[in-house]
C-alpha cells in the first residue's frame, strides 16, 4: 500500500474510533498535505475554521503560516500539515493531557507512514508532546533529535499574530529550516535539558524501548539536501 493509500485508511479508523474524546463535538481534522514531503507542520488543535473545513490550518494562523512556507520557496501543498488532537476542543480552549493521549496513536501512525525528515512543531502544546521538558523561549529554533526523528520547535503562527517580537523570532527560525534539513544547522540540545530527555513519543505503546534512545545532538541522518 502507498503512503497516501495508508493515510486513508488510517483516517478512516479514527473516523470510526467511536472512544476518541470529542468526537460528536467536532469534525476530524486529519490534516493533509503531500504524503512523500520531507517537512512534516505539526499544530496544537483545529481552531473554528479548521472544524468548519475539516482543514488545518486554514485560519489567520495558517495564513501566516501559508506565507512562512512560501518564504522558504515551497508551497504548502509540498508539505504535510497537521495536529496533535484532529478534533476542536470547544471555544478553542487548550487539549486535555487525555485528549492528547488517545490521539497520540493516531498520529504517531500518521508520523511512522510519512516519515518525514524533519517535523516542525508550531508552539508549546507540539512542541511538549515531543519534548515534555522543553520550553519555548528557551528552546525554540533548536533542531533536536528525538528518538529517531529530527524536531524543530518554533513559536505557534497564532502567538506570532499577537506580538512583533515572537513574528520576528518565528520568521527567523524558519529562515533556518533549509540549514536544518541539510545539515548546516546540527541538532544540538540544550544544556538544560541534558540528560532530561529520555522518552520517545514514537513509541507510545512501549515507552520503555524507546528510553535508551532519547535525544541527541550532531547530525540526523536526514539531514541532507531536500531538493
Ligand atoms: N491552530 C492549530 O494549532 N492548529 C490548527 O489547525 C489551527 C490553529
Amino acid at each position: 500500500m502507498d503512503k497516501v493509500a495508508e493515510l486513508a485508511k488510517l483516517e478512516a479508523e479514527m473516523a470510526a474510533n467511536a472512544a476518541l474524546p470529542l468526537r460528536g463535538e467536532a469534525n476530524l481534522v486529519f490534516g493533509e498535505g503531500d504524503a512523500n514531503c520531507a517537512v512534516m507542520f505539526i499544530g496544537e488543535a483545529p481552531g473554528a475554521n479548521e472544524d468548519r473545513l475539516k482543514r488545518p490550518f486554514v485560519g489567520r494562523g495558517g495564513q501566516l503560516l501559508d506565507d512562512m512556507i512560501r518564504g522558504l520557496g515551497w508551497r504548502r501543498e509540498q508539505v504535510y500539515i497537521t495536529n496533535i488532537v484532529k478534533r476542536r476542543p470547544p471555544e478553542n480552549r487548550d487539549p486535555l493531557p487525555a485528549e492528547i493521549e488517545a490521539y497520540k496513536p493516531y498520529l504517531t501512525r500518521q508520523i511512522a507512514i510519512i516519515a518525514p525528515k524533519l517535523i516542525v512543531t508550531l508552539g508549546r502544546f507540539a512542541m511538549n508532546y515531543f519534548v515534555p521538558e522543553a520550553k519555548m523561549t528557551r528552546d525554540h529554533g533548536h533542531p533536536l533529535i528525538i528518538g529517531e526523528r529530527l524536531v524543530f520547535p518554533v513559536y505557534h503562527p497564532a502567538a506570532a499574530l499577537r506580538s512583533t517580537e515572537m513574528m520576528n523570532v518565528l520568521r527567523d527560525d524558519f529562515k533556518k529550516i533549509p540549514a536544518v534539513l541539510d545539515g548546516t544547522l546540527t541538532a544540538e540540545l540544550p544544556p538544560a535539558l541534558e540528560r532530561k530527555v529520555t522518552a520517545d513519543p514514537f513509541e507510545p505503546q512501549s515507552p520503555r524501548a524507546g528510553a535508551k534512545k532519547g535525544a541527541g545532538r550532531g547530525r540526523h541522518p536526514d539531514q541532507k539536501p531536500l531538493f
